[in-house]
């Protein structure tokens, strides 16, 4: 068994786990990350950053290169069926990121593994699998395997940023509360044959919310909801469903990934226990529908740093720190899965068709508007610690 010894462990080295770690390490931390898979996968789950953030990104120096990689999204179009009923424009935010970053997720985790290494090139060690936890008065053991071999590496305190199947979570008993919504998607990449530019567009249609966002290069994501779950996600199924419903044709265009998945709305019932956190999907995951799951992992990453600087340094008592972190950060968490509620209500079969165009139209043309720019743009959920 080989040994090492840290001031904090991260399991997980997605886009949470390496951010957690940024920040960490700059605090001057001593800090690991042990990711099992080998490298960064290069199919895209979240393409949207939001506001909240980039700020989180500037305050660490580093979002000159996500702004360099992403492209701008400033301007929703709502459309009800075919018809254009409103816009909606993030000009009224804050300045200065008054835009959803849209960049793959893969982009994201290639910016943040690269500034890790230049905080510390030891930093992550991937091809490291956790399995095991014991937690002792003063300490956390774990065991990972790497390279044919197991190793152990005690901790002050780890933090599980291993995703919505925690291992760390499972370890540590605390259950998910929540559960899923009747709610299926398809989802496809595609080269972009629209006029909308760097608009993305929503269309509530009476037989299912379709929605697509810019991606940087010249390509398009497109997601429909279907009636059923789709265990095989073809092209051709996506393709069609929107040629149906709106009366738009992908045939020719070129596709880079497909993908079907359900929903849920789950969040651990405590985000620590002893010296052991959770943060990320595996401590909270929410609907991709409205793409805030990141962002609020990093807003949780974020007071969790804060909380581990606390301890580690100044030898604040423990249980009362991570209290904070674990009421605080639930309550924002809830708040962002209502959030994706509302965006998922919106999205569904509709039978009263006429009152809800009017209602929408009604929501996008007043003052409302401004109302949801704010909510699709994760505004006015707070930063507690700052
Ligand atoms: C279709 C889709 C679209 C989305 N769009 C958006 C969006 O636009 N905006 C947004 O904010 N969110 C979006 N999300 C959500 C977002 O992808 C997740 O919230 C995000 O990936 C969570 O990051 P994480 O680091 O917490 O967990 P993960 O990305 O799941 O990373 C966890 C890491 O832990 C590693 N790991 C697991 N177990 C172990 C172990 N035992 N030992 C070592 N390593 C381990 C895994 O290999 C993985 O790399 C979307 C999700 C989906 C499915």
């Amino acid at each position: 068994m080989i040994e090492s010894q840290t001031d904090i462990t991260i399991v997980g080295g997605g886009p949470v786990g390496l951010y957690l770690a940024g920040i960490l390490l700059q605090r001057g931390i001593n800090c690991r990350v042990l990711e099992k898979k080998s490298s960064i996968d290069l199919h895209s789950k979240s393409l949207g950053i939001h506001p909240v953030s980039l700020e989180l990104f500037d305050e660490a120096g580093i979002v000159d290169p996500f702004l360099e990689n992403g492209l701008k999204i400033e301007n929703g179009i709502a459309f009800w069926n075919r018809e254009k009923v409103g816009e909606i424009t993030f000009d009224r935010c804050p300045p200065p990121y008054r835009f959803i970053l849209s960049i793959p997720q893969w982009t994201t985790e290639q910016i943040l593994e690269k500034w890790i290494h230049a905080l510390d090139p030891d930093s992550l060690l991937r091809e490291a699998e956790v399995t095991s936890l014991i937690e002792k008065n003063d300490r956390v053991e774990l065991t990972y395997h790497h390279q044919n071999e197991e190793h152990r590496i005690v901790s002050k305190y780890v933090v599980g940023c291993d995703g919505k199947n925690s291992f760390i979570r499972g370890a540590i008993q605390i259950p998910f509360e929540g559960g899923p919504y009747p709610d299926t998607y398809i989802m496809g990449d595609f080269s972009d044959n629209t006029s909308f530019g760097t608009d993305a567009a929503v269309y509530l249609h009476e037989e299912g919310l379709i929605e697509c966002f810019p991606l940087p290069n010249g390509h398009r994501r497109w997601v429909a909801k279907t009636d059923d779950p789709i265990e095989t996600p073809e092209k051709e199924v996506l393709v069609e469903l929107i040629s149906h419903r709106l009366g738009h044709s992908l045939d020719r265009c070129e596709n880079y990934m497909m993908s079907s998945f359900g929903v849920q709305h789950l969040l651990a019932s405590r985000l620590y226990s002893g010296r052991v956190l959770l943060a990320g999907d595996a401590a909270h995951v929410v609907s991709p529908i409205g793409g805030q799951g990141m962002n609020l992992g990093w807003i949780g990453a974020y007071h969790c740093a804060q909380a581990l600087t606390d301890l580690v340094s100044s030898g604040e008592k423990a249980e009362n720190r991570l209290e904070k972190y674990s009421n605080e950060h639930r309550k924002i968490a809830k708040q962002v899965a209502k959030r994706a509620e509302l965006n998922m209500h919106l999205g569904r079969k509709k039978s009263s068709g006429l009152f809800y165009k009017m209602g929408v139209s009604l929501l996008i043309k007043t003052g409302l508007s401004h109302l949801l720019a704010k909510i699709f743009t994760m505004r006015g959920l707070g930063r507690w610690v700052i």
